[in-house]
């Protein structure tokens, strides 16, 4: 006889909440594959992936994959076995596109920022002005990476790679921010980025995108680690369906997203930005209203221009995140994100975090509803915290009223 009843919420890091318009589209019969419908579907689908990555000249590979299958798109296109690869990591998700990457045969060299704190320009720079024969072929980067939920500023590394006059590409991870962050693949002068379907796209997983600049193009034409299906280049021009996905069509997902992108244009990219910014601070105002009389603190707490707007970390002391965690899933139907990379897995630190998804189809009510379920966990659990948080981010969210 718990409170969980009812339509249960899933504030986790992908997926994320899909909308009943996405869900009802993707609710019919199978199209014909070979042509016609689906033809126009997958084209008008590419044009608008340019749009959200606001890469109106990039070159778009769909796969049927989840995020870490765009990895190893982008990897198999980029790299010949034995090219160097500069990963600037900044939590778990930076350390696993590394990881894919050794693993394929790439000479991978890792500068690890840790979990509090983004890439430094000045220390890229520094690498690369080292690399005077030019080994170096990609810079890799999470724009926001999900364990830390820290942001990278992306246009400082392309100025930090322009200002050595180094040709390496810039690759970035936009699972975790596309459609919810600020993001420019053309302005900020993004050579390839990769993003996946269940994040900010709102739809369920299965759909792994890479992006590719003309200059990646070209400076990949020969890369050895390709293999037939993970090949982008019937995927970027394709004289029939199947080559689009190197296959049957993802054909349901593919209506899920016709159907996202449109929800996408319809409210448009600024608005959409803005939504994430504020539903984000209203989380950061909870917590740091918690924190102030207790154990419980935002993992980028002192700085709060280092923080994604689509996800929150933190962590609450003494077994308390996890102890809240099952508290909302069981008591309440919420469940919240475990902590990624922040202790060794199994051992009793690792019950400290815990993550707050707000990415995609969430609004006002969605978060302040999961803010307020937490602080009645909080008190059913006996956590000292801080008292009104709600009442912050409640302040927060009234402050956005728009005319
Ligand atoms: C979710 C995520 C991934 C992994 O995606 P999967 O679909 O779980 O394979 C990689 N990078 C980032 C930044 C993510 O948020």
């Amino acid at each position: 006889m718990t409170l969980a009843n009812g339509r249960s919420y899933l504030a986790i890091p992908g997926p994320s909440a899909m909308p009943d318009r996405v869900l009802r589209a993707m609710h019919q019969a199978a199209p014909n594959i070979y042509e016609g419908e689906i033809e126009t579907l997958a084209a008008s689908i590419v044009e608008d992936l340019k749009y959200v990555a606001q890469g109106p000249q990039a070159h778009v590979a769909i796969y049927i994959s989840n995020g870490h299958g765009a990895w190893e798109a982008a990897n198999s296109n980029m790299f010949s076995r034995g090219d160097t690869a500069l990963v600037l990591a900044t939590g778990r998700f930076g350390l696993g596109w590394a990881d894919h990457a050794r693993s394929m045969g790439v000479d991978v060299e890792v500068i690890d920022f840790g979990l509090k704190s983004a890439a430094d320009p000045v220390q890229l720079e520094a690498t690369l002005r080292k690399d005077t024969g030019h080994k170096i072929k990609a810079v890799m980067v999470t724009h926001i990476d999900t364990a830390t939920t820290v942001r990278n500023d992306i246009p400082a590394m392309r100025a930090a790679i322009d200002a050595v006059g180094h040709p390496a590409l810039l690759a970035v991870d936009c699972i975790a921010s596309l459609g919810c962050e600020p993001f420019k693949m053309q302005d900020w002068g993004v050579d390839i980025m990769v993003a996946a379907s269940q994040k900010g796209l709102m739809v369920p997983p299965g759909l792994g995108l890479v992006w590719a600049s003309d200059k990646a193009i070209a400076a990949c034409r020969d890369a050895d680690l390709r293999t037939p299906y993970w090949d982008w280049t019937p995927r970027m021009n394709p004289e029939f369906v199947y080559q689009y996905f190197g296959g049957t069509s993802p054909t349901h997902h593919l209506f899920g997203l016709r159907e996202s992108l449109d929800m996408i244009k319809e409210e448009g990219l600024d608005a959409i930005w803005a939504r994430h910014k504020t539903l984000a601070r209203a989380v950061w105002a909870a917590f740091d209203t918690w924190g102030a009389q207790g154990d419980i603190s935002l993992n980028l707490a002192n700085d709060a221009s280092l923080r994604g707007s689509s996800v929150t970390a933190a962590r609450i002391g003494n077994g308390g995140a996890e102890r809240l965690r099952k508290w909302l899933e069981t008591q309440a139907g919420v469940t919240l994100g475990i902590g990624l990379g922040m202790a060794e897995p199994g051992t009793k630190e690792a019950d400290d975090f815990l993550r707050v998804a707000h990415m995609g189809h969430v609004n006002a009510h969605m978060t302040l509803g999961v803010l307020a379920t937490i602080e009645a966990g909080l008190q059913a659990l006996d956590i000292p915290h801080g008292p009104g948080g709600v009442a912050a981010a409640a302040a927060v969210v009234a402050a956005h009223t728009v005319a």
